[in-house]
Parts: structure tokens; sequence; C-alpha cells
């Protein structure tokens, strides 16, 4: 009888939709794991885009677009205007990107172009108080370079067509030195990463010709044919909280693809490169398995590892991983440490965000030393000790001995391209080194675990770290940050 009552009375609620609350999140949900589905609540205040694009690799201007980006106004100010970057404007990037419109909740707005055109200032019709939202229209359009080889991140080669950050992307309010500034800066144009992204929900239709191979750092939920005419396909895509959109693209891409840590891992690359491709869809998935132990779970359902007409190196995106085509060729013997590295941006770059200009060493070091938590997990704590030795201490005692020690805590800007890799990747992941040795093998991963908790899908500093390691270790790793991070010797 109770069961009876029951049933009625839970039949009456599931009838009652008013009783529900609406899931914001919903949209959403397609892109993570079960397990991380919690890890979206609470979200609702990060930046939300709805992106609408036209793809054709045939045409002069390659991308067409329109989005509309929900803004929650996280600040103490009240704001007058709102900046968005233009990243394809980027000398390095050599792309050509303009805003054709813009509009603040429906209402047209003027813009104008700021920053050498890498960002857009819009007036807003009325100032936007703390946690005043406001939605931006855009209309864009985008042409990338192409160019026979070379290293080409965001333009066409060898048949890729690859467009990192192909939309206007809000720009960074810094508040940390207690005076408001929108963050517009002109990374170096021959080292380091060039874009400071606070992390962002994604809802992207990508029209495009049908005969092409898209990856994404999202999950397609579906593919269907599209308004735009014969030949053409709407693939809707959704991604999670990350820190950007990116589409990679060819009509030659082959794809394989494998499970790790409850998410599906894909490999994509040019018929050629065959044996090497699921040489690389292994490695990655090796590498997001022993990550998922050590540091805490992978929460996306899908990750890639996509061959890129960038020579041999890597760049890192949410839930997906560029690697070189030379590494799938004549320096195939750089292709694991490559991925290895890559796979651990998801969480030292993705989940834990940091101002890649200011502190590049943050993310970097701490990938770059996962390789060592990779190695010692796959290979033993033999091979780990002589990785150490080959990728990190003899390269940056021969830094030291050319006079080209530098201290880490420094912005990208600080330093040349004949020091910048040593410092911020090899002395770096040194520092990380001597703090686990400091603290013990279980608790630097205690450490690490608890660095993410606290800082998930946030922007954390060198303090921030500092603070997450004495707390859980015990110890006050003051003189080892003096001497890896804060210090530079004489030759
Ligand atoms: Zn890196």
């Amino acid at each position: 009888m109770r069961r009876y009552r029951l049933l009625v009375l839970l039949m009456l609620l599931a009838l009652c939709g008013c009783a529900r609350p609406v899931d914001e999140m919903a949209p959403y949900r397609p892109a993570m794991q079960h397990a991380a589905q919690g890890q979206l609540d609470g979200l609702g205040r990060m930046p939300r885009y709805d992106i609408r694009v036209r793809v054709d690799p045939a045409a002069e201007q390659q991308v067409t677009g329109w989005e509309r980006v929900q803004v929650v106004h996280r600040g103490r100010d009240v704001l007058g205007d709102l900046f968005f970057r233009l990243y394809p404007n980027l000398p390095q990037y050599s792309g050509s990107m303009f805003v054709g419109g813009a509009a603040v909740n429906g209402q047209t707005v003027p813009f104008t172009y700021e920053a050498q055109d890498t960002a857009v200032r819009i007036v807003l019709p009325e100032p936007l108080p703390p946690e005043g939202k406001a939605a931006v229209e855009f209309s864009f359009g985008l042409r990338v370079p192409r160019r026979e080889e070379g290293y080409v991140l965001c333009g066409e080669s060898q048949g890729i067509l690859s467009l990192p950050l192909f939309y206007p992307v809000l720009a960074v309010r810094d508040e940390r030195a207690g005076l408001p500034l929108w963050r517009l800066d002109i990374a170096p144009p021959t080292h380091g990463d060039v874009a400071f992204v606070q992390a962002g929900l994604y809802q992207v239709t990508a029209t495009m010709p049908s005969g092409v191979v898209v990856a994404a750092t999202g999950t397609v939920v579906s593919t269907t044919v599209s308004s735009a005419g014969e030949g053409w396909v709407d693939l809707h895509i959704v991604g999670g909280p990350r820190r950007e959109f990116m589409l990679i693209l060819s009509p030659q891409f082959q794809t394989a693809s494998t499970d790790a840590c409850g998410a599906r891992v894909t490999s994509y690359f040019l018929p050629q490169d065959q044996a090497t491709g699921q040489a690389a869809l292994q490695y990655a998935a090796a590498a997001l398995r022993v990550y998922c132990q050590h540091y805490g779970p992978y929460p996306f359902r899908d990750m890639a590892v996509v061959s890129a007409p960038i020579r041999y190196y890597g760049m890192e995106y949410s839930g997906l991983n560029l690697i070189g085509l030379d590494l799938y060729r004549q320096q195939r013997k750089g292709l694991e440490f490559l991925i290895v590295h890559e796979v651990a941006h998801q969480w030292w770059y993705n989940m834990v965000g940091n101002d890649p200009l200011t502190y590049p060493w943050l993310d970097e070091g701490l990938a770059e030393y996962s390789t060592y938590t990779y190695q010692k997990a796959r290979y033993g704590a033999e091979a780990a000790e002589a990785l150490l030795e080959w990728r990190w201490r003899g390269p940056y005692e021969y830094a030291v001995e050319q006079g080209l020690d530098a201290v880490v805590n420094q912005p990208s800007s600080a330093f040349s391209a004949a020091n910048y890799e040593t410092m911020i990747y090899a002395k770096a992941a040194l520092f990380f080194d001597a703090v686990r040795r400091e603290v013990g093998e279980e608790t630097y991963y205690r450490v690490l675990q608890e660095y993410l908790d606290r800082y998930r899908w946030g922007e954390a500093t060198p303090a921030d770290f500092l603070a997450v390691a004495k707390e859980v270790s015990g110890h006050d790793l003051g003189a080892i940050y003096q001497q890896w991070i804060l210090t530079a010797l004489e030759p």
C-alpha cells in the first residue's frame, strides 16, 4: 500500500514539469563522462559560446561565422566595455580576421579594433554591474594562410586545415594587481604559447564539405545533412568546460580509436603515416591511463591526437593534442615523449590553467616533468632516472656553461629563443623533481591531486602551487623554489 502511494506521488511529480528545475548545463553533458557530470554544477558564470561556422577549405576566405557569448561579469567594478581577442591576427598566426558586426542583448553596438587588430572593443549600451549578464553577438570572417611547408599552426598545409581560436574569444580581465586590466598581450613571435583564455562552455555547429574528416576540441553529438546545399554537412559539437575551441580537418585523415580512462581516444593521421598513427594512439592512451591514476580522472568523453603541419613540435588544446608531422616520419624517435608531454597538458593547462605569458613555466614544467611519471610507470625507475639526465639535467648544465641560465619565474618575453625551452621546460622540470624528492613520492602526488581539486577550471599562480604544496606536505619549499625558479647561475 505504501509502495503504491509512493508510486502515484512519483508519477504526479514526473508529470508536473514545473516542479523540475531547468538544467542549464544539459547541452554540455554529452561531452562529459558520467563520473564528471558533477563538475558542471556551479559553472553557470563561465562564458558560454554558441558558434555557427561555415568552413570551406577551397574558398579564399575559409571561415565565415556567427557567435553568441553569454558573459557574466565576475569582477568587482562596473564595466562600460568588453574586449574580445582575434588571435588569428597575431603576426605568428598570419591570419586575416574581421568582425562584420556586433550586438549586445540584441542591440547593435559600435566596435573598434585594438592591440594591432588582435582584439575588438565593444561599448556596452548599458554599464554592466558585478554579476551582471550580457549576451554578445558577433559575425566574423577569417582567411588563413596556405603554405607548402614549415610551421603552420593556423592555416592550411599538406592537405590539413588547422583552425585554432577562429572566433572572437572573451579577453581575460586581470584583477591581481588591484587594478582591473584587460589582457591584450602580443606574445613573442618566436617562442611560447600565445593565448591566455579562461575556460568556457561551447556549443558549435560547423558546416563543411561532407568529405572532410574533422577533429575538434569536443564531442560530435550529431552529423546531419546541411541546408547549405548538396555535399555539405552540419556537425553539432559540444564542449564541457575547456580553455578553447579548435577545429582541424583534412579530406585525407584516417582514424583509429581505443578506450582509456573512460574516454574514447582517437588518432588522426595521413594515409602514409598509418603505422605511426597507430603508435600515436597507443602512446596517448597509455599516457592518459598513467595520469588518471596519478593526478585524477580525465573528465571528457573524447580525446584526440592529431597529426598537424607543425614540423616536430606539439601543441596542446582542450581534449586535443596536435603533433607535428615530422614526428610521424623522420623524427619518429621523439613521437612518444612529445605525445606524453601534450597529454599531460590536459591536466596542467586545460583543467588547471595559468597565465601562459606571465608564468609559462608553471604548466610547461609540470607537463614536461609528467613524462618522468609516465616513464617510471611504464618502464621503471632506472629508465625514469635516465630520462631525467638526458632530457633535463644535461641540457640545463650545458645552458649554464653557455651563460644562458636565467631566473625561471619570468614572462615568456624575458627569454630568447636560445634559452626559452631549457629554462621553461628543463629547469622547471628539475624544480618539480626537487619537490618530489623533498616531500616523497606519495605526498608529491597528493599535492598535485589537491592542486587539481582546488584550481580545476580556474587559473593558478606559482604562489598558489607553493601554498598547496606546503599545506599538503608540511614542507617549506622556499629553498628549493629559490634555487630552481628564482636564481640564475653564472658559468
Ligand atoms: Zn607544453
